[in-house]
């Protein structure tokens, strides 16, 4: 039996193959390649170029691999893009979950997990955010993942699956070795901006607003490195086998580290010093997105063992300074 990788090529779609090879499992992946690298597919896997939006790429993948289990990843993920454009988010984020349950309904294949987001949540109620807090997007990509969880939950109901869903927070970080990392295009993430000042790839880096209530008056986030995220998916494919029930989980490491401080942290990391200039608010960023990973620690037993955010800063500058042009390099 093997696990059907859904997006498998992307980030952390390529890191949790890595993980999941190094356990033993079998893995199928499938990715249309839009947004993940051809040389992230590990060649340990069996690679399906194709769109989950097809029903008959699904029919082969199915036909002629026994799957017992998916891991979906394959989705938009860029949050301006997605205000720009929300049907595209609504098309193939919403459309890809509907037509991968139905064949996983067809096929009798009984369980996912679901790579979500903190972006559910949207302005935060309180911190640390619990999955219990409410869920108010405020952008079609957190909307669009949100409704990929009801359909789930729905879906879970009437037919014989059950899922676990994953909120990550800032995914960061790189494969320690260094073979596979982030490349997106465009990139917006704030570790990977920061490293290509000292890459030469951007004089600066732009700190967006310094005057958030919080105390050096940039924003927090949670930063969780990509292995650990990778280890969770593990862990929810096993509490799956083991007949665990329908859950969603937040995944963090439940500490927030403002955007000076990862500047410093990477000025540290790098022995460069990083230019900053400080531009106004991004529209949408909240002050503070801070995970309570309490319910994953007890139930899943994850705790993130990549917890400082040096070790995850220099992950990610190992990847970055041998792959200055990501895959391409
Ligand atoms: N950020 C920044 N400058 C940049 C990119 C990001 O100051 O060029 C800030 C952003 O406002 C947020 C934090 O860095 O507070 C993390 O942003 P990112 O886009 O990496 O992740 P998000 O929290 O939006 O998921």
């Amino acid at each position: 039996m093997a696990i059907l990788v859904c997006g498998g090529a992307g980030y952390i779609g390529s890191h949790t193959v890595h993980a999941l090879l190094e356990r033993g499992e079998k893995v199928v992946i499938v990715d249309n390649l839009q947004t993940g690298h051809l040389e992230a597919v590990n060649p340990a896997a069996i690679f399906y170029m194709g769109d989950i939006r097809s029903d008959a790429t699904l029919e082969k993948i199915f036909t002629e691999n026994q799957i017992e289990a998916v891991i979906h990843f394959a989705a938009n993920s860029l949050v301006g893009e997605s205000v720009q454009n929300p049907l595209k988010y609504f098309n193939n984020n919403v459309g890809g979950m509907q037509v991968l349950l139905e064949a996983m309904v067809k096929f009798g294949v009984d369980k996912i997990v679901f790579s979500s987001t903190a972006a559910t949540y949207g302005e935060p109620e309180k911190i640390p955010i619990s999955e219990t807090d409410a869920t108010n997007p405020t952008n079609p990509y957190g909307e669009s993942k949100l409704i990929m969880e009801k359909i789930m939950r729905w879906v879970s109901r009437a037919n014989d699956i059950r899922f676990v869903s994953l909120r990550y927070f800032n995914a960061a970080g790189a494969l320690e070795s260094g073979e596979i990392g982030e490349d997106h295009t465009p990139e917006t993430h704030l570790i990977p901006l920061i490293l290509q000042v000292p890459l030469g790839k951007r004089d600066h880096i732009t700190i967006f607003g310094d005057d958030y209530p919080t105390p050096d008056g940039t924003c927090l986030r949670d930063y969780v490195h990509v292995m650990d995220l990778a280890e969770a998916h593990i862990l929810a494919l096993n509490y799956l086998r083991n007949g665990g029930s329908s859950e969603i989980f937040n995944l963090g490491s439940g500490r927030g580290f403002s955007v000076k401080e990862i500047i410093n942290a990477a000025e540290k990391v790098t022995g460069r010093k990083i230019k900053t200039e400080i531009g106004t608010r991004r529209v949408g960023d909240p002050a503070q997105l801070i995970a309570s990973a309490d319910k994953a620690t007890k139930i899943l037993s994850w705790t993130p063992k990549f917890s400082s955010v040096e070790k995850i800063i220099a992950d990610a500058w190992n990847w970055h300074k041998n792959h200055p042009a990501g895959y391409k390099s």
